[in-house]
Parts: C-alpha cells; structure tokens; sequence
C-alpha cells in the first residue's frame, strides 16, 4: 500500500485550511489564560503553520474543573452506555466523511505521507471509536457466590477525570488509543497534545461536538510538558494519567502521580525492538518487511524494529538487498503520491538523528548508504544502513526515532534470544522463519508485550499493545484497555433467608 506505485511527482493539493487553534474547554474554543500562544510548524519547511493558545497550569486547572463537573454532574457517566455508543459511533461517521481534510492536517503539522495518513491512519481511526462504541453496553460486573449468607456484587464504575498526554508521532491513533475506551467506559477527560502536532485533535474534538459529545466531556489543552502536562500529571483532581512517549519523560510523569494523588498510571514508552531473520527465511519477503519495520511513519515510531539480527549463512545477501531497498526509498514532500518518507518531525529530531548517524560513522559499524540530510530547507534525512553493528553501540543501544537501519549478524537461536533481550525496552519483536518449532522458541523466549511473526507492525482495535520493562506500564487497545478505565466495586448485601 505505501509502496511507490503511483507517479511521484503528482501533487496532491491539501483541501484543508487551519480553523481552530485554541483551547477546548467545557465544549467551548477559548485562548490560553496567559493569551500566550506558540507557533506550529511545517516540518517540510520549518515555516509557521499557526499560532496556537499554549496552555499551562492555570488552563489545566480550568480544564479538569470542566471535566470533574462533567463527571460529578453528568450526563456522561450516568448517561445510558447505549447513547454514550450512539454518540461514539456518530463521530466516527463525521470523521470518516472528512476523512481527506483531516488526513491532510495530519500531514501538514506531522510531515507523514499523506496517503499513509488518509487510507491507513484516519480509517483505523474510525474503526478504534466503532470497537469502543460497540463495548459501551457490554462492560458489566459479576456476581459471586461468597461463603455465608451474603449477595455480592462487583460493579465496574468509571474512574472519573482522565488525564491523557500523548506524542506527535501517531497524533490522531494516540487521540484515538487513549479517548475511545476513557469515553466508551464513561470517564471524562484532559487531553494534552503533543506542542509538534496540536491541530488534527482539535478538529476531530470539534466533530465529536456535532455528535453530541456534551461539554466538559472532552477537554484538549494544547502546550509543553514541564508546563501544562507536569500540571496535568499532578493535578489532585485527575483520577487516572495515561501517557505515551519517551521512558525518561515516563519516569518523571509516573514520580508526578505518585507525589501528587496517587493517581493510577499507564504509559506506553520507547523501544528498541529486534528483528530476527532467520537461515530458512525467504530472504527478499524479509528485506521488505525489514525495512517497513524500520522506516515506516520515518522511522518514528516506538515499535520500530530497529534492530535488524540476521543468520550469518543469509546476512551478505540480506545487508545488500536491504541497501538497495533503501537506497530506492523515495523520500519527499509528503504530499506528492509515491512519496514513502517525509522529514522528520522537527529540527530537535532532525538533529538527534544526525547526531547518532555521526556516531554509527565514527564507530567500527559500516554504513551502507545514506548517512546526509536531503536538500537544506525542512527535516529530510537520507534512508540510512549501518551494518556489523555491535551491541555495545549508542546506535544499537538508543532508541534513534528516524530512517536508520542497524543489521547484526548472529549464529544461532538461543545466541539471538539473549541479545534481543539484553535492552532495557521490551516493545515489540518480529520473527522471520518458515519452521513452526523456531517461531515457538523465540516468540516464548522474546520479553516484548507483541512478537510479530513474518508480518510487521500489523494493528488491530483487538490486539492490545504495550511494553515489557522500561516500554511502559499496562496494555491500550482491546479488552484491556477497559480496565485502565474502571474501577471495581464490591457490594455486599446480607441475604435474609439463606435457604432460597
Ligand atoms: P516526550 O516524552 O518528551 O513527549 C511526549 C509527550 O509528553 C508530549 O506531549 C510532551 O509535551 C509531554 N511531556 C514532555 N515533558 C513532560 C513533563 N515533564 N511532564 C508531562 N508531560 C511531558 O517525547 P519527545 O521529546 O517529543 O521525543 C523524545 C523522544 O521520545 C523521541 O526521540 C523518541 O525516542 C521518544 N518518543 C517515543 C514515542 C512513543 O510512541 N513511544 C513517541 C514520541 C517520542
């Protein structure tokens, strides 16, 4: 699907234009209460997009009032689980109609492929509010039959106020990851968005307005971390945090919770996840996937597979089809069709990236090709291959965020097991072979919370995802993100004539 089929130099025209870029607070589009606002950029060009009203603690404080009051009074909560579905489901039909615009800023403020966003990103979007909307009337408790005369019941109740921080990577599926089960469980939210990509969880939160989404439900604050999203994560008022992002901004916000309301917290954080191509592999299959695990959304994503360990008996082959694979990547404006990869998020990013390039350069890996930004103007970086990569380098020990392939060559399954494992991460993993018994042995002796098995990076509303180690705390996605959200209940009741 994102590969270069179509002719790379149509342009496709964005038809959207920036309308909202304040504050959602109680239903309502307000500016920041300092009236401070910071620019958005165009990551193609590094230009100024908008201005947007930059939160910070006093807006977060106006914002979980909004949400505590939504709450505590309703109607969400105690709305019936069948309208809090209705409503769901009709915002994901409102966003799937404006399904190009939207995709076209999430373009414009992420730098991602456009086609990637329109056909793949916004539609998994719309399917993970229907799943949630679907579980709204089937989330009930139990009875048990405890010793003694006793009727117990356990409800499963709404946390309450949901603060929710999420990254610039993925800014619509983070929205979607993290709002869907809160609502779909009758919790009221803080969203705090990424200050890189603030604009698509605006419009989409305008949406959920015309669905009937009532005030105070949905509350977005558009701002910086130390600022507005430390404010949030240690907020007395805010029930639950859920975040996504770096394992060391995961650390800080999990030390605001249990310092402020003991409030309970999942995060999805980094990795570093292997990739393992085993001898009996078919080998261009595997250079493909290898390199979509890797250089997929520009390399930015958490469950990159960014460490490529191939068989020895195969690893010649595969280093130079992978090269040539990367070599033909093509990157540009997002916008044009047959584009696979535009820049990087930012020039914090950019520069990061370049800077671990640097030192894959001056280490005894061998770069393969690339290694060199692309033009002088925005955030492009060369499709980049290192291989004979050790373990003990900073490019196979960090997590780089960007389009660079580190290859390692191993001998044999239990030697690969223990490698892929000796990381502080434990995300993801993908698995390339075509015997049973060798998929078996790995994907029991990988420590990641998904192993891919000759596929990559294969999502579904269903499938829960999280980290093992420092990747994170707790599942999203499917069944288990319900219980990020509730709380339970034991109601005992005496029972007055046991015998019936
Ligand atoms: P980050 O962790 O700093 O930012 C993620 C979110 O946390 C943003 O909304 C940010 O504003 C907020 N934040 C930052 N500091 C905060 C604080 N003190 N209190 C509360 N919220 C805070 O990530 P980044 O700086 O944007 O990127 C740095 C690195 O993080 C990347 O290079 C990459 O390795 C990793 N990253 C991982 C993911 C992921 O999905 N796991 C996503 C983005 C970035």
């Amino acid at each position: 699907r994102f590969s270069t089929a179509a002719a790379v130099e149509e342009l496709i025209t964005p038809p959207v234009q920036v309308n909202i870029t304040k504050l959602l607070i109680n239903g309502q589009f307000v500016d920041s209460a300092s009236g401070k606002t910071f620019p958005t950029l165009d990551p193609r060009t590094g230009e100024v997009i908008a201005n947007v009203a930059e939160g910070d603690a006093e807006d977060i404080n106006r914002a979980v009032a909004a949400a505590r009051k939504a709450f505590d009074e309703g109607p969400w909560p105690k709305m019936s689980a069948y309208e809090r579905s209705r409503i769901m489901l009709k915002f994901a039909d409102l966003v799937e109609k404006h399904n190009d615009e939207i995709a076209a800023l999430e373009t414009w403020d992420n730098g991602k492929p456009y086609l990637q966003a329109a056909e793949a990103e916004v539609p998994s979007f719309v399917r993970l509010f229907r799943y949630y909307a679907g579980w709204a009337d089937k989330i009930h408790g139990l009875t048990v039959p405890a010793d003694g005369p006793h009727h117990v019941q356990i409800l499963h109740e709404p946390i309450g106020v949901a603060g929710q921080i999420i990254p610039w990577n993925f800014p619509l599926l983070m929205f979607a990851w993290k709002v869907g089960p809160a609502l779909a469980c009758g919790n009221t939210i803080v969203l705090k968005t990424a200050e890189q990509t603030p604009l698509t969880a605006l419009y989409v939160a305008k949406l959920f307005h015309e669905a009937g989404l009532p005030p105070g439900v949905l509350n977005i604050v558009s701002g910086f971390g130390p600022t507005a999203g430390a404010a949030l994560a240690s907020h007395m008022d805010v029930d639950k945090l859920a975040f996504t992002g770096s394992t060391e901004t995961g650390q800080t916000v999990l030390q605001l919770a249990a310092k402020s309301n003991l409030k309970s917290v999942t995060l999805e954080l980094g990795g570093k996840s292997p990739f393992i191509i085993c001898e009996d592999a078919d080998i261009d299959h595997a250079v493909e996937l290898a390199h979509f695990a890797l250089f997929f959304n520009q390399g930015q994503c958490c469950c990159a597979g960014s460490r490529t360990y191939v068989h020895e008996r195969v690893y010649d082959e595969f280093v130079e089809k992978a090269k040539a694979r990367a070599m033909r990547r093509v990157v540009g404006d997002p916008f044009k069709k047959g584009v696979e990869q535009g820049p990087q998020i930012d020039s914090e990013q950019f520069q990061k990236v370049l800077r671990y390039i640097r030192e894959g350069r001056d280490s005894s890996a061998t770069l393969e090709c690339g290694g060199d930004r692309i033009g002088s103007k925005g955030y492009f970086i060369q499709p980049t291959v290192f291989s004979n990569v050790k373990e003990d380098m900073s490019i196979a020990q960090d997590e780089i965020f960007g389009p660079v392939q580190c290859v390692f060559k191993f001998k044999d399954i239990g030697e690969v097991i223990k490698r892929a494992n000796n990381t502080r991460y434990g995300l993801a993993a993908g698995v390339f072979t075509k015997n049973i018994d060798t998929a078996n042995t790995l994907t029991r002796g990988l420590r990641a919370g998904t192993v891919w098995i000759n596929c990559y990076d294969v999502f579904d509303a269903g499938i829960p995802f999280g980290g093992y180690k420092m990747s994170g705390m707790g599942r999203e996605k499917g069944i288990h993100s319900l219980n990020n959200y509730l709380q339970v209940k034991a109601v005992v009741t005496p029972l007055k004539n046991p015998a019936w």
